[in-house]
């Protein structure tokens, strides 16, 4: 057992073959969805802008409808109208209103705005109009105001939210739809992400048959090439897949080769045992350098790492990384999760603290039996308020989970049944019903 590697040391010598995030480069606000920030961004506006009435109604002086009630209305002459987009072209004196819409620029003179549901429209003769929502048409004559407000109420304070020169999020932060949304409000149109991680993936097999292709007395379909897409793109990476590989090594390495050449990191699935057709070292020596660990996880354990030069004129400093998985289908995805991932969120530009699925606690619902010496991550899915309600948890705050189906590496049902990875100690062979474990939530489609 002593030659297994531990995750943390594996995942500790892939992290250090990154010296440094890809560069950056500017794209439009909406296109930043998904990267991560290369530079601080700063406002370029106050937000709001100016003071703005957060309400359909009428800018007042609050200091003339102090006395106003239901019983003893407030009566002010409408002196005109403030709509968004317009700056107003009226102010507001003692005894005077000024109907106003919502995010329309609070004219000079009033400190806050009466709701219209607070007031009677009254029209030139005096007569009473509906008491309520009627903004549409021309503005009345004059209101009755029905009940007293404070200074301020109902009024958007200029630079309330932000302050034009303030940094409103900092480098190292992933921009999600609220930072679109927050960096677009700033008045910022474009912001510095770091490059997408290029990642190509290469699947490995004779027995390899495209999903729908004839499978022949011993074909299977390549179930790892688009599960290592899929993982990649979820990670943040521009992934592509290049193809089946047969075990051989002249075709192996020209894949390969291709690889490194146009990308960030390479994935390649199967052939990194020591079998006669495990091709994988052998092609890694051929175009970089390779390491074959043995790691103490289940599902797992052989793991090829190498690195190969950039080619020239590439814009990135580090070297392409080259990371071949274990072939069996959950082995590649527990491995991915363990290793890829947090590379290519490295790369991304996600600080170090960022790499890692924050671990969730959990509680199994039954028994479990693993492999001595090695971390097991078992797929689970937790019990529910319903189909997709929110996991129930015990009196400790514990999520419950069973095990998804059966834990052979091969087995994918059971992974599509999991919505969790629960995380057993490299120290203990089984645990009872009841036992507390860690838990990786997967992403939820
Ligand atoms: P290997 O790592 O090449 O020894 O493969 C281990 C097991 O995983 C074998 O049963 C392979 O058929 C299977 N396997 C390898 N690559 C894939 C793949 N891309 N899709 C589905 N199964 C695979
Ligand atoms: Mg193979």
């Amino acid at each position: 057992m002593s030659d297994l590697l531990s995750v943390e040391v594996a995942r500790g010598r892939v992290l250090a073959a990154v010296p440094a995030p890809l560069p950056a480069e500017t794209v439009p606000v909406v296109a930043a969805r998904g990267r991560v920030l290369a530079a601080d961004v700063v406002a370029a506006t106050d937000l709001p802008p100016w003071d703005n009435s957060a309400m359909d109604g009428y800018a007042v002086r609050s200091a003339d409808v102090a006395a106003a009630t239901a019983e003893l209305p407030v009566r002010l002459a409408v002196r005109g109208e403030a709509a968004a987009g317009r700056a107003p072209d009226v102010a507001v004196d003692a005894g005077g209103a000024v109907r106003i819409a919502t995010g329309a620029p609070l004219p000079s003179g009033a400190d806050a705005v009466v709701q219209v549901e607070m007031t009677t429209p009254l029209d030139a003769a005096g007569a009473a109009g509906a008491r309520g929502r009627d903004a549409a048409g021309p503005p009345p004559a004059a209101v009755l105001v029905h009940a007293a407000i404070g200074p301020g109420a109902n009024v958007r304070r200029l630079g309330e939210d932000l302050r034009a020169g303030a940094v409103v999020l900092r480098a190292g932060r992933a921009v999600g739809p609220a930072e679109v949304a927050l960096v677009a409000g700033a008045g910022v149109p474009v912001v510095a992400v770091h490059r997408r991680p290029r990642v190509a993936v290469i699947s490995t097999g004779d027995e390899l048959r495209a999903p729908g292709a004839d499978l022949g007395p011993a074909g299977i379909p390549d179930s790892n090439g688009p599960s290592l897409v899929a993982l990649a793109a979820a990670a943040g990476a521009d992934a592509r897949h290049l193809g089946i590989a047969p075990d051989d090594l002249a075709t192996m390495t020209q894949l390969l080769r291709a690889a490194a050449a146009s990308a960030d990191l390479v994935v390649v699935s199967g052939g990194v045992s020591v079998g006669p057709y495990d091709v994988v070292k052998p092609a890694f020596e051929a175009v970089g350098t390779v390491d074959l660990w043995r790691v103490a996880v289940q599902p797992g354990k052989p793991f090829a790492f190498g690195v190969a030069p950039r080619p020239a004129g590439s814009d990135a400093s580090g070297p392409v990384l080259l990371l071949g998985l274990p072939g069996n289908p959950v082995s590649t995805f527990v491995t991915f999760e363990l290793f890829v991932r947090p590379a290519i969120r490295l790369l991304a530009g996600r600080p170090a603290d960022d790499l890692l699925r924050p671990a969730d606690r959990a509680v199994l619902e039954e028994p479990v039996t693993k492999a001595p010496g090695r971390r097991a991550y078992l797929r689970v899915s937790a019990r529910r308020d319903g189909p997709a309600g929110p996991p129930l948890r015990d009196a400790e705050g514990r999520v419950r989970v069973d095990l998804a189906g059966g834990q052979g590496s091969h087995v994918l049902s059971s992974l599509a049944a999991a919505d969790a990875l629960a995380i057993v100690p490299e120290s203990v062979d089984a645990l009872p019903a009841g036992a507390p474990v860690e838990l990786w939530w997967l992403d939820h489609p």
